[in-house]
């Protein structure tokens, strides 16, 4: 316990001490007496299910709505007054708390799902004739939102290769307003240097006024904050899939921006217009299930992610394997740097990608199509299903499933291999995991 590091950026949490502990405490915990609700009495939260609260007089309810978004109101952090679950009620907000907190950030906004959370912060921070620069490859959903979506509202996007900075800095116009990434990339796990990208956007909003600023939002769906928090190598803002690894049982759907507080009272305010609210009851899961589990689940799997990803690498019949903490990983420098625990170890993730062997792309595909429905027909501990984070272990082709409203030859060209294959670890027994893997590649 000696090496333990504590976490900087105490500025979430006023006026006490928590932050000697370990961040896996904290994450159980959270803040002990939280002005949101007086619930220091019940070791677990209540779940509160009303969706309209009772407001003692109109003077009471005026207040309400003027203390609404305004970003006076959320510095003092007062006694809240609810109105309505749209605007704001305690189950999100105490989870929202927490998620601020295990991204060192100043605050967060919950959404129905990772989409919604993404959508609202880009289109928060950009307006029509306005650009945003993103990597090239992405979660298909994103990159639909990007080149189908936005266009409409005259917000356009420009795909880059963001591991060559020179290209970055030859994209950016006066109308640039956001970089978007994620790191790892899903679902190729490329690294792009969180650091290396803020000095470039420091160097450009050097001459800029405020207003004008460019932003950084990185979404560390992949990484969780278990593995990686954005915030303190220079990223603006994070975004969440909670349907992933913070869920991590796979039973709720969720997002999450994580903000600075100035630009909380406009997302809050997107929020209840566009209306994508988190349900309660999945806020209150997230609270009380996923979160206080993260490090326990991240850790295990990790470890287990690791005997995988080197499993796979020395296997005849498997041709390219991406996971940051192998040695051979392109990027493993970059990973080891950026990529650390609440402890300062390296934390490479749950997540492997990797090509089995095919002299062409359309024998690789059909290799790794065999390879999987091998896998779905007689795996016990490897399941076909997208999404990822899970506590069971998820395999997918992202080619023909998640990332399929990329165009195939776009694909190729982003280093999606035809053949690619997305493995999310989970918390089964190593042995049992490599056992399937090993019977799935013995038919190939
Ligand atoms: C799944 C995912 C999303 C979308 O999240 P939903 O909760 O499914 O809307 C966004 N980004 C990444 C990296 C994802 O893996």
């Amino acid at each position: 316990m000696s090496k333990i590091k504590k976490t900087k950026n105490p500025k979430s949490i006023e006026g006490n001490n928590i932050r000697n502990y370990t961040m896996e405490s904290q994450l159980i915990y959270g803040k002990p007496k939280n002005p949101k609700w007086d619930y220091d009495h019940q070791l677990v939260p209540p779940v509160s299910s009303s969706t309209t609260f009772r407001l003692d007089s109109a003077q009471r309810g005026a207040e309400g709505f003027k203390a609404f978004a305004n970003l006076q109101a959320l510095k003092e952090n007062k006694l809240p007054i609810y109105i309505y679950d749209r605007l704001g009620e305690p189950n999100k907000e105490i989870l929202e708390e927490h998620l601020a907190y295990a991204e060192n950030g100043e605050s967060c906004v919950t959404f129905a799902s990772g989409m919604a959370a993404i959508s609202a912060i880009l289109c928060v921070l950009a307006k029509a004739g306005d650009e945003i620069v993103s990597h090239r490859t992405l979660y298909g959903c994103t990159f639909s939102l990007m080149k189908n979506w936005l266009p409409r509202f005259n917000i356009k996007v420009k795909f880059v290769d963001l591991l060559k900075t020179k290209e970055l800095k030859k994209t950016i116009t006066d109308n640039t307003k956001v970089i978007y990434f994620e790191t790892p990339v899903n679902p190729t796990l490329e690294i792009i240097d969180i650091a290396e990208i803020r000095k470039i956007i420091d160097e450009i909003n050097k001459s800029r006024k405020e207003s004008n600023k460019i932003s950084i939002v990185v979404d560390n769906t992949f990484a969780t904050p278990f593995c990686q928090r954005p915030l303190l190598l220079g990223a603006d803002f994070v975004v969440h899939s909670l349907t992933k690894n913070i869920g991590g049982f796979g039973t709720e759907i969720g997002g999450a921006v994580i903000t600075p507080l100035k630009y909380k009272p406009q997302i809050l305010l997107f929020r209840k217009d566009f209306g994508g609210v988190l349900n309660n009851k999945s806020a209150w899961s997230l609270l009380v299930y996923g979160i206080p589990t993260l490090s326990l689940r991240l850790s295990k799997q990790q470890e287990t992610a690791l005997e995988i990803a080197n499993f796979l690498e020395n296997h005849p019949k498997v041709q390219i394997v991406h996971y940051p903490g192998l040695v051979k990983f392109p990027q493993y420098d970059l990973a080891k740097k950026q990529m650390i625990d609440y402890h300062g170890n390296f934390a490479p993730g749950s997540m492997i990608y990797f090509v089995i062997k095919g002299k062409t792309p359309k024998e690789r595909q059909s290799n790794g199509a065999k390879f999987i429905n091998y896998i779905a027909k007689n795996a016990y501990t490897i399941t076909l299903a997208v999404s990822l984070g899970n506590i069971r272990t998820l395999i997918e082709h992202p080619g023909s499933m998640t990332h399929s409203a990329i165009p195939p030859e776009v694909q190729l060209k982003d280093g999606m291999d035809p053949g690619g294959i997305r493995l999310s670890i989970g918390l089964e027994n190593v042995c049992d995991i490599l056992n399937d893997l090993k019977k799935a590649l013995k038919i190939i």
